[in-house]
C-alpha cells in the first residue's frame, strides 16, 4: 500500500505521518529525512545535497526522486525478504507536479500504484497563529511555542535560561509566504489526485490522536475497498 500525506507547514503532518507509518506497518518515506541520512552517509549523492544545502538552493526533482526509487526498492528487498513491510508513506513528498509523474512511473516500474492522498485540512488562520507562535532558545535551540508549549516563564528558556526569541522567517510575512507557495505548488496536484478518486480530507484542526484515527479510518477503509474488488 501507498499513501500520500499532503498538508501545509503547521498542519502537523510531520507528527502525524511518524504516528501513522508504524500503525499501518508502512515505511515512513520523509524527504527531508532521506536527505540527511544521505549527507550523514557522505555518499556521492549525499555529498551533491550537502554542496546544495550549503549554496542555500533546492535540492532538484531528479535528486529527490532518485532518492525515493532507492527507498522504493529497499522496501520492496524487506518485502521479499518477508519482513512484513505493507508499503510507504509519503511525506512532503511529492511536492511538484514533476515529482508527482515520477513518483507514478517509479510505482508502476515495480508492480505497484499509490492507493491513497490524505490531505489534512486547517483553517489558514488557525495555521498562522500556529507558525507565529513558533519562538527558538538562541542559545540551545530548543524550541516552544506560545501557545502550545510555552517556556515556564516568558522569553527564557527552561533547559538553559538562554533568550527565547521569534525567528524573522516565523514572523507573519514570510509565513504568509510559504503558505502561498506551498498551496500555488500543490493544488494542481491535489487536483489531479482528486480526478482519480484518491483524495480523502481529514479534519486537522482537532487534537492531535483524533486526526491520527481519522487518518488511519480513511486509509483502512480504502485498503478493504481494493480487497472487496479484487
Ligand atoms: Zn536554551
Amino acid at each position: 500500500m501507498y499513501v500520500i500525506l499532503m498538508g501545509p507547514q503547521g498542519s502537523g503532518k510531520g507528527t502525524q505521518a511518524a504516528r501513522l507509518a508504524p500503525r499501518l506497518g508502512l515505511t515512513l518515506v520523509a524527504t527531508g529525512d532521506l536527505f540527511r541520512a544521505a549527507i550523514a552517509a557522505q555518499t556521492d549523492l549525499g555529498r551533491r545535497i550537502k554542496a546544495i544545502y550549503d549554496r542555500g538552493d533546492l535540492v532538484p526533482d531528479e535528486i529527490t526522486v532518485g532518492l525515493v526509487e532507492e527507498k522504493l526498492d529497499d522496501i520492496r528487498r524487506e518485502r521479499a525478504l518477508g519482513e512484513g513491510v505493507a508499503g510507504a508513506l509519503f511525506d512532503g513528498f511529492p511536492r511538484t507536479r514533476a515529482q508527482a509523474d515520477a513518483l507514478d512511473a517509479a510505482l508502476a516500474a515495480r508492480g505497484e500504484r499509490l492507493d491513497r492522498v490524505v490531505q489534512i485540512e486547517v483553517p489558514l488562520e488557525t495555521l498562522i497563529t500556529r507558525l507565529t507562535g513558533r519562538r527558538v532558545c538562541k542559545r540551545c535551540g530548543t524550541v516552544y511555542n506560545v501557545e502550545s508549549n510555552p517556556p515556564r516563564q516568558p522569553g527564557v528558556c527552561d533547559r538553559c535560561g538562554g533568550a527565547v526569541v521569534q525567528r524573522d522567517d516565523d514572523k507573519p510575512g514570510p509565513i504568509k509566504e510559504r503558505l502561498d507557495l506551498y498551496f500555488a505548488e500543490t493544488a494542481p496536484l491535489l487536483a489531479d489526485y482528486r480526478d482519480r478518486g484518491l483524495v480523502e480530507q481529514v479534519d486537522g484542526d482537532q487534537p492531535i490522536e483524533r486526526v491520527t484515527e481519522e487518518i488511519a479510518r480513511a486509509v483502512e477503509r480504502r485498503s478493504a475497498g481494493q480487497k472487496v474488488e479484487g
